[in-house]
């Protein structure tokens, strides 16, 4: 394990302190955040316009990433799943995908995770079945983005979109996720427009409040699956906390205290929450709500019980809540053949240390 303290951690006037503390003038902790942020360096051996003895010293006082990708798999539709090594020895899985945009061209669309395991425990989810074991710091989570932005750069294209929907649940790590999100919006940094920044929950209602009095125009998925506390507090435990009639108000406060439209995902699990009576069920827990809600066939995981819905259920159930005017989409699928449900590359990974294969 590395004991250089990692650049990533450092505040924009802390590096600009350790810069002029080197002896450089201030302008080249500009140059450096420019090569971390926008440059996507690997090195500080390619940051080319800095003194090679700057360089050096560099080299020596800091590691410029903390994260070791040690599996990567590559779907037909071109999905990348990509498992990280953790200086803990912990792994984490982040994706890539990108998607075709007729009018505005492609669109590049990175997953990230927040924590090692998820404290939630959603029966359906891979993750939520994984031992719960930390949060992540906001370096872990920049450096998810910053490989996957060097990824992309050496292909000529750039992230378009950030998505905080992986491993873990990131209102309960509310302090890197905020630190992560200064780094991926500042102008100096990685300046990503927050509105392309969206943020998944399973429903953590005060940090709902918190995120909405930041004001800071950032989407924000619910992962509902169900309409009703019985069925939800089933598949998404957290339920019996914070239920429906409390989620539903605080997504309303979140879209008058911040104008953003609030999305929820469902996943659509075969004979457990695609009937159309409980799409008329969900059109009328969400009626009045100016939302999306973005239909999700499930990925195949392990587990029977969770089986994805057959595409008529799937029409159907859009159908109804269409006819309920409630706005929605069926997401595409993405990576099928790479296991790119949450947490499932990190749980092959796990079970078979010894004998890792692909496909
Ligand atoms: S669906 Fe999200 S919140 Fe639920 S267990 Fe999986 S990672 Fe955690």
């Amino acid at each position: 394990m590395t004991t250089q303290k990692c650049i990533l951690d450092l505040t924009d006037s802390e590096i600009k302190e350790r810069v002029t503390g080197m002896g450089e003038p201030a302008h080249r902790a500009q140059q450096l955040q420019r090569w971390i942020y926008q440059g996507y360096a690997r090195s500080f051996t390619e940051m080319t316009d800095l003194p090679a003895a700057f360089r050096r010293k560099l080299s020596e006082d800091f590691s410029l990433h903390c994260l070791t990708p040690v599996k990567e798999l590559t779907a037909k539709d071109g999905t990348v799943k990509t498992l990280f090594r953790l200086a803990d020895e912990s792994t984490i899985e982040s994706a890539l995908m990108p998607y075709s945009q007729n009018s505005k061209g492609e669109r590049y669309t990175v997953c990230l995770s927040t924590q090692v395991g998820c404290p939630v425990g959603c029966s359906f989810c891979t993750t939520g079945q994984q031992e719960f074991e930390r949060n992540l710091s906001a370096r872990e989570i920049i450096d998810q983005v910053l490989y996957f932005a060097y990824r992309l750069k050496e292909q000529g294209h750039a992230i378009t979109n950030i998505v905080f929907m992986g491993m873990g649940e990131p209102l309960l790590n509310y302090e890197s996720l905020m630190q992560s999100l200064h780094t991926l919006t500042s102008p100096q940094r990685f300046a990503l427009g927050v509105r392309h920044i969206t943020i998944s929950t399973a429903g953590v209602i005060p940090q709902i409040k918190l995120l909405s009095e930041e004001k800071l125009q950032v989407g924000l998925a619910i992962s509902l699956h169900a309409a009703n506390n019985t069925l939800r507090s089933k598949l998404v435990p957290i339920n019996r906390k914070y239920p429906l009639e409390k989620l539903i108000p605080a997504c309303r406060e979140y879209y008058e205290k911040t104008g953003r439209r609030v999305s929820f995902e469902y996943t659509l699990l075969r004979k457990i929450n695609d009937s159309p009576e409980q799409a008329r069920e969900l059109a009328v827990l969400l009626g009045g709500l100016n939302c999306h809600v973005n239909l999700i066939p499930a990925n195949p995981g392990n587990d029977a019980r969770f089986q994805a819905s057959a595409r008529n259920n799937v029409l159907m159930f859009q159908q109804e809540l269409r006819r309920f005017h409630i706005t929605c989409t069926v997401r595409q699928r993405m990576g099928l053949d790479i296991a790119a449900g949450c947490g499932q590359l990190r749980s092959r990974f796990v079970q078979s240390r010894a004998g890792f294969r692909d496909g």
